[in-house]
């Protein structure tokens, strides 16, 4: 019997939790989102992350920059909040309109207001083994749905498809750090099929819709779909054709309700842990 991993009540329990947490602090912990530009997605993330933000109890401040933002007037203000006492966790939405490099500026992140974990120094640690301040949110979500439902990792053979630094790269670290047997699957990969076959874990994130088949699922393999892609119908839809699937793995995330809510929940988890880091309380 194949069991669908529910992404989005694991999200709920994680984030009453934190409620509950935030309601015995002094200090309400501080969440800043950055946007630049009119992306329609990223609006709706945003949107999304600020309600949480708040539901959870803490400070939320989104600044909505226009998108012929200079270098200049988005490094002045990641410095302004790096400097702000009621700033824990520093997120810039991504992607940046062309003109603007992400890479310079998520290194202008203070590494313990970095919320996304994506500060070179954050990126490091995780490949050095050693504790970050924080971990991404997606991989961290990938890794917390797991353990919730008791899949073993050490020893095993996770197949990671795709390469990105927000996905790809790091959720491979954290299973290589707990003990799993590790391939990276990328666009250049020959033959994914056999690769892919391979696995007792499969992490797709590759935002191409089923790129993952039947064939290429060993029967009771564990399948954590990453991929967000709006079809044509509008709805959401993920890398793994879920409907042909579900009956030979042994675990599935359904897209939508499935890491989606994870990343929403561990977001706010890293800004209350840099809150508490920041402040001595742990
Ligand atoms: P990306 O575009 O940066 O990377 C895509 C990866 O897919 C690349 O590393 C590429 O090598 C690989 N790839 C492309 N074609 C391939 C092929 N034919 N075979 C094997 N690999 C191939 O993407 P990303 O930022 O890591 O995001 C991936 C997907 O995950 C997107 O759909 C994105 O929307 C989604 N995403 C979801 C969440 C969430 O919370 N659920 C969070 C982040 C990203």
């Amino acid at each position: 019997m194949t069991v669908i991993i529910d992404g989005r009540a694991c999200a709920e329990k994680i984030l009453e939790n934190i409620k509950i947490k935030t309601s015995k602090l002094n200090k309400k912990p501080g969440l800043s989102v950055i946007l630049v530009g009119e992306n329609p997605a990223s609006k709706v993330y945003v949107k999304n992350k600020e309600k949480k933000a708040i539901e959870a109890g803490f400070n939320s401040n989104v600044y909505r920059l226009p998108e012929n933002t200079s270098k200049l007037e988005l490094l002045n203000l990641i410095d302004k909040l790096n400097n702000e006492d009621n700033t824990d966790g520093i997120l810039l939405q991504l992607p940046l309109p062309k003109h603007l490099n992400p890479s310079d500026f998520l290194d202008k992140i203070d590494p313990k207001k970095d919320v996304d974990g994506f500060h070179p120094i954050n990126s490091g640690k995780l490949l050095n083994n050693e504790k970050p301040y924080v971990i991404p949110c997606t991989p961290k979500g990938i890794i917390r749905l797991l353990d919730e439902y008791n899949i073993e990792i050490a020893e095993k053979n996770a197949v990671v498809i795709g390469r990105s630094n927000i996905v790809g790269k790091p959720v491979s670290m954290l299973l290589l750090n707990k003990n799993a047997t590790v391939t990276i699957a990328h666009s250049k990969t020959k033959n994914l099929i056999d690769v892919v076959k391979q696995a007792d874990i499969i992490v797709s994130a590759t935002g191409i819709s089923n790129i993952i088949t039947k064939d290429m699922v060993k029967e009771g393999a564990a399948v954590i779909d990453v991929g967000i892609i709006r079809g044509e119908d509008g709805k959401l839809k993920g890398d793994v054709d879920f409907n042909n699937i579900k009956d030979i793995a042994g675990f599935i995330t359904p897209v939508p309700g499935g890491v989606g809510p994870m990343t929403i929940a561990m977001l706010m988890e890293n800004t209350l842990e840099l809150h508490l880091l920041r402040n001595n309380l742990c």
